[in-house]
Protein backbone atom coordinates (compact mmCIF):
# COMPACT_ATOMS: atom_id res chain seq x y z
CA UNK A 1 0.00 0.00 0.00
CA UNK A 2 1.66 3.25 -0.72
CA UNK A 3 1.51 5.64 2.00
CA UNK A 4 -1.17 8.42 2.26
CA UNK A 5 0.13 11.97 1.10
CA UNK A 6 0.91 14.46 3.35
CA UNK A 7 -2.48 17.06 4.67
CA UNK A 8 -2.17 20.02 3.04
CA UNK A 9 -1.47 22.90 5.04
CA UNK A 10 -3.43 25.72 5.83
CA UNK A 11 -3.88 29.25 4.96
CA UNK A 12 -6.86 31.72 6.71
CA UNK A 13 -7.35 34.55 4.53
CA UNK A 14 -9.14 36.68 7.52
CA UNK A 15 -11.64 38.69 5.30
CA UNK A 16 -15.20 38.07 5.06
CA UNK A 17 -15.39 40.42 1.66
CA UNK A 18 -15.75 37.78 -1.05
CA UNK A 19 -14.25 39.66 -3.70
CA UNK A 20 -11.29 39.56 -1.90
CA UNK A 21 -11.53 36.30 -1.05
CA UNK A 22 -11.40 35.43 -4.95
CA UNK A 23 -8.31 37.21 -5.93
CA UNK A 24 -6.57 35.97 -2.45
CA UNK A 25 -7.48 32.62 -3.56
CA UNK A 26 -6.25 33.17 -7.22
CA UNK A 27 -2.72 34.81 -6.50
CA UNK A 28 -1.95 31.60 -3.58
CA UNK A 29 -3.46 29.11 -5.91
CA UNK A 30 -0.47 27.70 -6.74
CA UNK A 31 1.15 27.12 -3.33
CA UNK A 32 0.25 24.10 -1.62
CA UNK A 33 -1.94 25.38 0.36
CA UNK A 34 -6.19 25.20 1.06
CA UNK A 35 -6.84 28.54 1.31
CA UNK A 36 -9.98 29.38 3.89
CA UNK A 37 -12.26 32.13 5.10
CA UNK A 38 -13.10 33.54 8.06
CA UNK A 39 -16.36 31.43 7.53
CA UNK A 40 -14.61 28.54 8.94
CA UNK A 41 -13.49 30.18 12.59
CA UNK A 42 -16.44 29.43 14.91
CA UNK A 43 -18.55 33.07 14.81
CA UNK A 44 -15.97 36.03 16.67
CA UNK A 45 -16.85 39.56 16.27
CA UNK A 46 -14.87 41.20 14.05
CA UNK A 47 -11.52 42.57 14.23
CA UNK A 48 -11.09 46.23 15.22
CA UNK A 49 -10.08 48.41 12.45
CA UNK A 50 -9.27 51.73 14.44
CA UNK A 51 -6.14 52.45 12.58
CA UNK A 52 -5.29 55.34 10.88
CA UNK A 53 -3.90 54.01 8.10
CA UNK A 54 -3.93 50.64 6.01
CA UNK A 55 -1.19 49.26 7.42
CA UNK A 56 -2.40 49.71 11.05
CA UNK A 57 -5.71 48.42 10.02
CA UNK A 58 -4.23 45.38 8.16
CA UNK A 59 -1.76 44.87 11.29
CA UNK A 60 -4.98 45.04 13.69
CA UNK A 61 -6.99 42.31 11.89
CA UNK A 62 -3.81 40.05 11.09
CA UNK A 63 -2.85 40.57 14.73
CA UNK A 64 -6.61 39.80 16.15
CA UNK A 65 -7.36 36.75 13.95
CA UNK A 66 -4.02 34.83 14.46
CA UNK A 67 -4.61 34.62 17.74
CA UNK A 68 -7.98 33.12 17.79
CA UNK A 69 -7.04 30.30 14.94
CA UNK A 70 -3.78 27.99 15.19
CA UNK A 71 -3.78 28.75 11.22
CA UNK A 72 -0.86 30.80 9.02
CA UNK A 73 -3.28 33.95 9.10
CA UNK A 74 -2.99 36.52 5.93
CA UNK A 75 -5.22 39.71 6.47
CA UNK A 76 -5.14 42.78 4.40
CA UNK A 77 -6.63 46.49 4.25
CA UNK A 78 -6.75 48.16 1.28
CA UNK A 79 -9.19 51.02 0.15
CA UNK A 80 -8.93 53.97 -2.80
CA UNK A 81 -7.29 57.25 -2.36
CA UNK A 82 -8.17 60.21 -4.48
CA UNK A 83 -5.76 63.26 -4.84
CA UNK A 84 -8.85 65.95 -5.43
CA UNK A 85 -10.32 64.48 -1.67
CA UNK A 86 -7.07 64.90 0.17
CA UNK A 87 -6.78 61.05 0.55
CA UNK A 88 -10.63 60.29 1.09
CA UNK A 89 -12.38 57.88 1.27
CA UNK A 90 -8.99 56.31 2.07
CA UNK A 91 -8.92 53.65 5.34
CA UNK A 92 -13.06 54.88 5.34
CA UNK A 93 -13.51 53.47 1.85
CA UNK A 94 -15.87 50.37 2.92
CA UNK A 95 -18.34 52.83 4.88
CA UNK A 96 -18.07 56.12 3.08
CA UNK A 97 -21.51 56.67 2.55
CA UNK A 98 -22.17 56.08 5.92
CA UNK A 99 -23.54 53.15 8.17
CA UNK A 100 -26.12 51.88 4.69
CA UNK A 101 -22.97 52.29 2.41
CA UNK A 102 -22.69 50.06 -0.09
CA UNK A 103 -20.65 49.57 -3.33
CA UNK A 104 -23.70 51.43 -5.09
CA UNK A 105 -24.06 54.33 -2.70
CA UNK A 106 -20.06 54.76 -2.43
CA UNK A 107 -19.47 55.45 -6.16
CA UNK A 108 -22.21 57.56 -6.33
CA UNK A 109 -20.99 59.67 -3.46
CA UNK A 110 -17.69 59.63 -4.77
CA UNK A 111 -18.75 60.86 -8.29
CA UNK A 112 -20.79 63.88 -6.77
CA UNK A 113 -17.81 65.07 -4.79
CA UNK A 114 -15.75 64.55 -8.19
CA UNK A 115 -18.69 66.49 -10.56
CA UNK A 116 -17.14 69.46 -12.71
CA UNK A 117 -13.76 68.23 -11.89
CA UNK A 118 -11.48 67.76 -15.08
CA UNK A 119 -9.65 64.83 -15.58
CA UNK A 120 -6.32 65.67 -15.03
CA UNK A 121 -7.26 66.37 -11.40
CA UNK A 122 -9.39 63.48 -11.19
CA UNK A 123 -6.14 61.02 -10.18
CA UNK A 124 -6.33 58.52 -7.47
CA UNK A 125 -5.11 55.28 -6.73
CA UNK A 126 -5.71 51.89 -4.90
CA UNK A 127 -3.63 50.67 -1.90
CA UNK A 128 -3.15 47.08 -0.18
CA UNK A 129 -1.16 46.47 2.53
CA UNK A 130 -1.01 42.31 3.18
CA UNK A 131 0.46 41.11 6.02
CA UNK A 132 1.38 37.73 7.50
CA UNK A 133 0.70 36.48 11.03
CA UNK A 134 1.32 33.30 13.10
CA UNK A 135 -0.03 33.20 16.87
CA UNK A 136 -0.39 37.09 16.74
CA UNK A 137 3.47 37.19 15.36
CA UNK A 138 3.88 38.94 12.16
CA UNK A 139 5.95 37.12 9.61
CA UNK A 140 6.20 39.52 6.56
CA UNK A 141 4.10 42.88 5.59
CA UNK A 142 3.62 44.14 1.92
CA UNK A 143 1.84 47.06 0.20
CA UNK A 144 0.93 46.98 -3.28
CA UNK A 145 -0.62 50.20 -5.01
CA UNK A 146 -2.11 50.69 -8.64
CA UNK A 147 -2.58 54.31 -10.09
CA UNK A 148 -5.57 55.73 -11.70
CA UNK A 149 -7.72 57.95 -12.39
CA UNK A 150 -11.62 58.02 -11.20
CA UNK A 151 -13.72 57.85 -14.49
CA UNK A 152 -16.98 60.20 -15.11
CA UNK A 153 -19.24 57.19 -14.68
CA UNK A 154 -18.90 53.46 -13.52
CA UNK A 155 -18.10 50.82 -16.60
CA UNK A 156 -17.89 47.35 -16.25
CA UNK A 157 -19.54 44.32 -14.59
CA UNK A 158 -16.36 42.76 -12.83
CA UNK A 159 -14.51 42.82 -9.67
CA UNK A 160 -15.58 44.98 -6.85
CA UNK A 161 -16.09 48.03 -4.69
CA UNK A 162 -14.93 51.14 -7.00
CA UNK A 163 -13.71 49.27 -9.58
CA UNK A 164 -16.54 50.60 -11.69
CA UNK A 165 -15.08 53.85 -11.74
CA UNK A 166 -11.26 52.94 -11.35
CA UNK A 167 -9.87 53.87 -15.02
CA UNK A 168 -6.53 52.32 -15.57
CA UNK A 169 -4.67 54.09 -18.02
CA UNK A 170 -2.37 51.16 -19.03
CA UNK A 171 -5.39 49.27 -19.93
CA UNK A 172 -7.50 51.84 -21.10
CA UNK A 173 -10.18 50.34 -19.25
CA UNK A 174 -11.95 50.26 -15.88
CA UNK A 175 -10.72 47.69 -13.36
CA UNK A 176 -14.27 46.10 -13.97
CA UNK A 177 -13.64 46.07 -17.46
CA UNK A 178 -10.44 43.53 -16.64
CA UNK A 179 -10.76 40.17 -16.52
CA UNK A 180 -9.53 38.40 -12.93
CA UNK A 181 -6.39 37.60 -14.29
CA UNK A 182 -5.75 41.38 -15.97
CA UNK A 183 -6.51 42.79 -13.03
CA UNK A 184 -4.77 40.60 -10.55
CA UNK A 185 -1.36 41.74 -12.65
CA UNK A 186 -1.52 45.38 -12.30
CA UNK A 187 -3.47 45.41 -8.79
CA UNK A 188 -2.84 47.10 -5.42
CA UNK A 189 -3.91 43.76 -4.20
CA UNK A 190 -2.21 41.66 -6.66
CA UNK A 191 1.30 43.47 -6.31
CA UNK A 192 0.91 42.84 -2.20
CA UNK A 193 0.43 39.62 -2.49
CA UNK A 194 2.65 38.17 -4.87
CA UNK A 195 5.12 39.46 -2.18
CA UNK A 196 3.73 36.89 0.33
CA UNK A 197 3.66 34.51 -2.36
CA UNK A 198 7.24 34.73 -2.93
CA UNK A 199 7.83 35.22 0.90
CA UNK A 200 5.91 31.89 1.51
CA UNK A 201 7.59 30.17 -1.62
CA UNK A 202 10.97 31.16 -0.07
CA UNK A 203 10.75 30.94 3.55
CA UNK A 204 9.10 27.21 3.47
CA UNK A 205 7.34 28.43 6.41
CA UNK A 206 5.10 25.71 8.09
CA UNK A 207 1.18 25.88 7.95
P1 LIG B 1 -11.66 46.99 4.06
O1 LIG B 1 -10.24 46.72 3.66
O2 LIG B 1 -12.41 45.75 4.39
O3 LIG B 1 -11.77 48.07 5.08
O4 LIG B 1 -12.44 47.53 2.78
C1 LIG B 1 -11.79 48.06 1.71
C2 LIG B 1 -12.77 48.76 0.79
O5 LIG B 1 -11.98 49.46 -0.18
C3 LIG B 1 -13.66 47.80 0.00
O6 LIG B 1 -14.89 47.58 0.62
C4 LIG B 1 -13.82 48.57 -1.31
O7 LIG B 1 -14.83 49.54 -1.18
C5 LIG B 1 -12.50 49.28 -1.46
N1 LIG B 1 -11.55 48.45 -2.22
C6 LIG B 1 -10.44 47.80 -1.77
N2 LIG B 1 -9.85 47.11 -2.74
C7 LIG B 1 -10.61 47.30 -3.84
C8 LIG B 1 -10.51 46.80 -5.17
O8 LIG B 1 -9.65 46.00 -5.54
N3 LIG B 1 -11.46 47.24 -6.00
C9 LIG B 1 -12.45 48.10 -5.65
N4 LIG B 1 -12.60 48.55 -4.42
C10 LIG B 1 -11.68 48.16 -3.51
Amino acid sequence: MSPSPPPRKKLLAATTNAGKAREIARVLECLPFDILTLEVLEPIPPAPEEGRTFLENARQKAVFYSRRSPMLTLAEDSGLEIDHLDGAPGVFSARFSGPESNDARNIAKVLELLRGVPEQKRTARFVCCAILCRGGETLTETTGRAEGIISLEPRGGGGFGYDPIFFYPPLGRTFAELSPEEKNSVSHRGKALRMVRDFLRSHAVEA
